[in-house]
């Protein structure tokens, strides 16, 4: 299911990341295996109430000159904009009103996204309410008065952001059209893919926009079905900051990805495969997504027999969390091998979908148990009781025990490698969740 994306955009000092870690705090997902996630948390998942969402931290390394203060928050502003479903614009009542404020509330203001102003370091209310009042003089709305710090007003700051989420039957999830995120670094060829696709399909049905945002998205009708492709190439301002270039590509990539069903993450066969690509594909792999690596410029570079074995092994080596992806060498130039994305697509959403019965997974775990003898402990040993799989997208498993402190990630590791020679399971993670039955 898509989560909506809330970012939060303001100068610097008032506090966006000790409100990022306030709202993230303990309730982040981490990926161990994933790079990036743990490191710079530029997004997190937060849960509210019944509500889940993707929180973004627009706000990147500090300005090196008061000047430039004002350009870096319009582009935190308009990347907010752009990938956000609410944003938070975040003031200090300390240092109360500055110039900078009203310009990004201006365009905030002429954005038609939903704008929540929260006016931070209000540690005491008595002694600051008074100063919060002068906020409504940006004209977008209520400041809603909180201390990050010390965790005051957040709870009602949420229950604010959550009435602006689509309502379940409002949402993208009725569209029955597979919808298909490019990813990847700046210059890998994620426009010339498109680029490509669209002009060999025969009918070019719309350009429609986004139900929930002003990202334009592209529909491409191949062998008589229609496919949604999120465009994350759109951006064309380029920040001067390298950066806060890799920062936006990062909340680009998270947003378009939490859309969508299955992810083409490109990476470019000239530069090769890098940390960089290693950290965009593990918002992917982390967000349970169906996911294909477009290895793209194929016609660029000098081959032989082991050109594309060693390739892969280095792809492998780098992208080690996601060994399940499939591999494709394509050419947005010369069209090589990109309609064969379309049958990979369909073949990765349907990997996604898929349902295996009780009595079979139980089966192979059975069979897998009497293979290889379960870990233990201080004399106990661990039993495994029972395998159902209780949900898809990604495909989601329970496992019963008798102690969920037996049960090591390698163990769990052999079991989904069982099932994966079973099913295959190609292109898409599975997720497993232990539970004790006494
Ligand atoms: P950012 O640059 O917007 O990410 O701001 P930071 O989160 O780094 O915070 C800037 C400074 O403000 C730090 O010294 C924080 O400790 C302080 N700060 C953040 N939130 C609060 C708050 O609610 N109350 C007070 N008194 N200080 C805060
Ligand atoms: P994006 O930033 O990821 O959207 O990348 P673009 O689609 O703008 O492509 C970046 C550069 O790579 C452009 O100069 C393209 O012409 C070039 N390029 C894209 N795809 C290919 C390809 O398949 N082969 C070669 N040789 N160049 C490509």
């Amino acid at each position: 299911m898509s989560k909506p994306v809330v970012a939060i955009v303001g100068r610097p000092n008032v506090g966006k990341s000790t409100l990022f870690n306030a709202l993230a705090g303990g309730m982040i997902s981490i990926v161990k295996d994933t790079p990036g996630v743990t490191r710079d948390r530029i997004y997190a998942d937060v849960s509210w109430l019944d509500r889940e969402f993707t929180l973004v931290d627009t706000g990147g390394i500090e300005p090196e000159s008061k000047d430039i203060i004002l350009s870096q928050m319009r582009e935190q502003a308009q990347i907010a904009i752009d990938t956000a479903d609410v944003i938070l614009f975040l003031t200090d009542v300390r240092q109360g009103l500055v110039d900078a404020d009203s310009k990004v509330a201006d365009m905030l203001r002429r954005s038609a996204k939903p704008v929540l102003l929260v006016v931070n370091k209000v540690d005491s209310f008595e002694k600051y309410m008074p100063d919060v009042y002068e906020f409504y003089n940006l004209g977008i709305g209520e400041p809603l008065p909180v201390s990050s710090a010390s965790r005051l007003g957040l709870g009602d700051m949420l229950d604010e952001v959550i009435k602006y989420f689509p309502k379940g039957e409002e949402s993208e999830e009725e569209d029955e059209r597979p919808r298909v995120a490019i990813i990847g670094k700046p210059n890998v060829g994620k426009s010339s893919i498109i680029n490509k696709l669209l002009g060999e399909q025969r009918v070019i049905v719309s350009d429609i926009a986004g139900t929930t945002r002003d990202a334009i998205d592209t529909d491409i009708v191949y062998n008589g079905k229609e496919y949604v492709f999120i465009d994350t190439a759109g951006l064309r301002r380029k920040s001067k900051i390298k950066e806060e270039l890799e920062r936006y590509s990062i909340i680009r990539a998270v947003s378009a990805v939490e859309r969508a069903d299955v992810v083409l993450m490109v990476i470019d066969a000239v530069e090769g495969v890098t940390e960089q690509d290693a950290k965009i594909a593990g918002i992917a792999h982390e967000r349970g997504k169906g996911i294909i690596i477009v290895v793209n410029k194929w016609d660029a570079i000098e081959k032989n027999d082991k050109t594309m074995r060693e390739y892969e092994n280095e792809v492998r080596r780098v992208l080690s969390f996601m060994p399940y992806a499939e591999i494709m060498y394509v050419s947005a130039h010369t069209g090589q091998r990109l309609i064969k994305l379309y049958d990979m697509i369909d073949m990765v959403i349907a990997n996604q979908t898929m349902r295996v019965a009780t009595g079979v997974l139980n089966e192979i775990m059975t069979e897998a148990v009497a293979m290889q003898q379960p870990p233990s402990d201080k004399g106990k040993r661990l039993k495994l009781y029972y395998i159902t799989q209780v949900s898809v997208k990604p495909p989601t498993f329970v496992i019963f025990v008798n102690d969920k402190e037996l049960m090591h990630f390698s163990y769990t590791r052999y079991l989904e490698n069982k099932i994966r020679e079973a099913f295959g399971f190609c292109g898409t993670s599975l997720k497993f969740f232990i539970r004790e039955r006494k």
